[in-house]
């Protein structure tokens, strides 16, 4: 690579260490990089980079040369997530470890104990959480921007009513998992910002790191070209989002927290979002989250010219375990499957975003036929809610939905499919 090449990098820029509450011991950057190289992954945000213990540990470990930070091949972006007292989730990137430390001296002054969680509550508002990573010469922006717990638009109308005089300063928002382009392209006030798809993975194992991703095209993974492409200056873009199909997200319709019981957006206002089946609470979906803040029932989404394709996908666990009938992704069948085929492509990515599907079923012929039904469209997404995981199944399932992860052993094998 000669220097002024463009290099297609797929980045996953926002995880969390061991150090952040509910996330797996074996968070850590050996790990990291092993997962991210199964995965496909080149660049890797980071996580809890303000976090004392983390801190240590990624100076210790990382090498750092000219403005890039490795570690046994994989890049990383010096990066993390803070809660204002708003509630309020941002991804923030820093360009080195002086402004690491200025950032995490500002933010333990407003903290009762920055290290108590990589992902530090701050009692500061969201503006005063832009100043300061500002101050610092870091990147903001929100954090999944629909889910109903901790991200803008559950708090705000408006990303402009959370950032106020900073809102020119924010660049990038962060989709989230129950989301894509075209939901949060209903919202006009959207349009200018570059759009990120991360994982806010809790483990380093492939099913999570790098479920969703960013292809960005830059000459070296450094913040400065990353700040560039989400800046969209000079050639540097984002190419491509990827992520799970939204309607596999656990909030993407609304539903009811407590049964499960799916409602549209009409239902549910005329229940005054009470469930009628438990009464319990009904929690505002994504999609439907997205149609109101961007205008009601006549709104429409519409992409700006900048915008780069989305491409859905399922995790490669998720679409073995549903060509072979059974529920348990984690089973060691699943495992050694996921093994052979990936050790065939190098990486899980390659085989679901870039394998032909003939040269998947040389490896694995009913692996390579959902992959290629999923890509068609053709397999059926029961979509989730209320705090529950939407799933795939196939669409000959007369059954009403019943989970492939709820072990009811319904979920019919791709061999019983193709035999109707
Ligand atoms: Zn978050
Ligand atoms: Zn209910």
């Amino acid at each position: 690579m000669s220097f002024g090449d463009l290099v297609e990098f797929d980045c996953d820029l926002h995880i969390h260490s061991k150090y952040a509450r509910a996330t797996s011991p074996a968070m850590d950057f050996p790990a990291l990089a092993v997962g991210a190289k199964q995965k496909g992954i080149d660049v890797i945000g980071t996580g809890d980079i303000i976090h004392g213990k983390w801190l240590e540990n990624a100076k210790n470990l990382l090498e750092a040369e000219g403005g890039r930070f490795s570690f046994k091949e994989i890049d990383f972006i010096l990066q993390t997530e803070i809660e204002d007292s708003n509630r309020v989730h941002h991804v923030v990137f820093l360009p080195d470890f002086s402004s690491v430390d200025s950032l995490r001296e500002m933010v333990s002054k407003r903290c009762k104990d920055i290290d108590a969680d990589g992902r530090p509550k701050v009692r500061a508002a969201s503006v005063e959480i832009a100043e300061m990573v500002l101050d610092a010469n870091g990147l903001i922006g929100p954090a999944h921007v629909f889910t109903p717990y901790f991200s803008v638009y559950s708090k705000f109308d408006s990303i402009k009513d959370c950032y106020k005089e900073y809102f020119d300063k924010v660049h990038f928002i962060e989709l989230g998992l129950s989301a894509d382009t075209f939901i949060a392209d209903y919202i006009p006030e959207l349009s200018r910002f570059t759009f990120l798809t991360n994982s806010d993975c809790h483990s380093p194992f492939p099913s999570r790191l790098g479920r969703e991703f960013n292809r960005i095209e830059m000459r070296e993974p450094t913040f400065c070209e990353l700040e560039k492409a989400l800046k969209r200056k000079g050639d540097n873009r984002v190419t491509l989002n990827v992520g799970l199909d939204e309607r596999l997200g656990k909030y993407h319709e609304s539903a009811c927290n407590s049964c499960y019981a799916h409602y549209s957006f009409v239902e549910a206002s005329s229940l005054k979002w009470q469930c009628s089946k438990c009464k319990k609470r009904i929690k505002k979906g994504v999609l439907d989250r997205a149609i109101e803040v961007g205008g009601g029932a006549k709104a429409v989404s519409k992409s700006p010219s900048h915008r780069p394709p989305y491409l859905h996908i399922a995790t490669l666990t998720e679409i073995i375990a549903l060509s072979r009938g059974v529920s348990d992704q984690a089973s060691k069948k699943v495992k050694e499957i996921w093994q052979t085929i990936v050790s065939g492509f190098g990486d899980e990515i390659t085989v679901l975003v870039d394998a032909e599907p003939e040269k998947i079923a040389e490896i694995d012929p009913l692996v390579a036929k959902v992959i290629r039904l999923f890509r068609q469209g053709k397999i059926v997404i029961v979509p989730g809610g209320g705090g529950k995981y939407g799933y795939l199944k196939f669409d000959t399932d007369k059954a009403p939905a019943r989970g492939m992860n709820d072990g009811s052993g319904e979920q019919k094998s791709l061999f019983e499919f193709e035999k109707k």
